[in-house]
């Protein structure tokens, strides 16, 4: 494996980072890769992609095929991904080479619901209550145990509240499970938060870890709308919260940015803090990062996956990251005059409803 010197000042592939992936967040890693010096080359089956933009080499390929890995094989020294659902087989052809950061592990972990519970669970981290579910009685016994309401999620292919649907009554089993498709799934009960929040942390490949402050996080519709830092939440449960993505990344033995995805329970007694799930990559909750630390959860994850040394996490401020979802973008005028803020947009041409057109940070400097 290609380490910080051999990254950085060779001309040859070692210095070239691959990801998988062309989205916004490989958009946003290659710029930060861009500031050490190191190229990256895109994998994606998409066209005219918002990384291809920048990206020094963008090969247009399904994951699955093996030409195209050949291809982007060749030229890189480390390969990473930006998405949680990386076709197992692709990650295997990166491992088998000794150049997949993090690893197939947190892939396989992560592209699982019911995987990514038990893993929890079996590190002493608590979750929403769940069963697993298989066939249509699997769901009527989980329904009884846990109580209803409740939310049947796929164990496969789920975000941004897609593969999910609340089941409210007893009638409603039978058409939930067939309106998912009748795929294996899990019935997890609802959790009462008071908040979401998510932890961002990076873990270097001699185990060091740094942790970005907690986050709090707003969704419109299932997709994430508003992040603040700090979030409103006691010391303990920050500690708590930290602890937990200190767990994940040490349980995993992860290379590279992962995210914590979090409930926070709050009573008489204080706060709880329940693991949701896991993100194995940046995330956009840690956008606000971009300017409100000293270091991004973008060029924290290169220095990481590269072998460089973690940066420091420190907060400038007050934060507050908003994303601009489909037509939003159409204020980004009036965003660009507005003193303070730091605009992104991630070249996408068409702003079709639910889509992350770009994001915008407000930093209040901290007396
Ligand atoms: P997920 O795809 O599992 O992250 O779920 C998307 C969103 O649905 C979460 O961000 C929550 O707002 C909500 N949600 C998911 N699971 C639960 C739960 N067990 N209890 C309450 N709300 C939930």
């Amino acid at each position: 494996m290609s380490e910080m010197l051999a990254m950085v000042n060779k001309s040859d592939t070692s210095g070239v980072l691959g990801i998988l992936g062309g989205g916004q967040l490989a958009r946003m890693i290659t710029q930060a890769a861009s500031d050490y010096g190191i190229r990256c080359h895109i994998l994606t089956p998409e066209r005219d992609s918002p990384a291809s933009h920048v990206a020094a080499r963008t090969v247009v390929g399904a994951y699955e095929d093996e030409t195209a890995l050949t291809s982007f094989a060749s030229e890189v020294g480390v390969v990473t991904y930006e998405f949680e659902n990386v076709p197992a087989p692709t990650a295997r052809y990166f491992e088998n080479r000794g150049i997949l950061r993090p690893g197939s592990r947190a892939l396989a972990i992560t592209q699982d619901r019911l995987l990514e519970k038990d893993f929890l669970t079996s590190i002493g981290l608590a979750v929403a209550p769940y069963r697993r579910v298989d066939t249509v009685s699997d769901l009527k016994a989980a329904a009884l145990d846990l109580g209803l309401p409740a939310i049947l999620k796929t164990r496969r292919f789920g975000y941004d509240g897609k593969g999910q649907i609340r089941i409210t009554s007893v009638e409603e089993i039978a058409p939930a499970f067939s309106s998912l498709g009748e795929v294996p799934a899990i019935l997890e009960g609802i959790v009462p938060f008071a908040m979401e929040a998510s932890v961002i942390a990076a873990r270097a490949s001699d185990g060091e870890t740094s942790i970005f402050d907690i986050c709090e996080n707003e969704h419109t519709n299932h997709i994430l709308d508003v992040t603040r830092v700090p979030a409103g939440i006691s010391a303990s449960a920050s500690l708590d919260a930290k602890n937990a993505a200190r767990l994940v990344a040490s349980e995993l033995e992860y290379i590279g940015v992962v995210t914590v995805e979090l409930f926070i329970e709050k009573d008489e007694a204080g706060e709880r803090v329940l693991v949701n799930e896991i993100a194995p990559r940046v995330h956009n909750s840690g956008h606000w990062t971009i300017e409100g630390a000293a270091t991004s959860q973008f060029h924290q994850h290169v220095r990481a996956v590269c072998g460089l040394p973690l940066g420091s996490t420190t907060r400038r401020g007050v934060i507050e990251m908003k994303n601009l979802i489909g037509e939003d973008v159409h204020d980004w005028r009036r965003i660009l005059a507005e003193a303070g803020t730091y605009p992104h947009l991630y070249g996408k041409v068409q702003a079709r409803p639910g889509r992350k057109m770009g994001h915008v940070t407000r930093v209040i400097p901290e007396a």
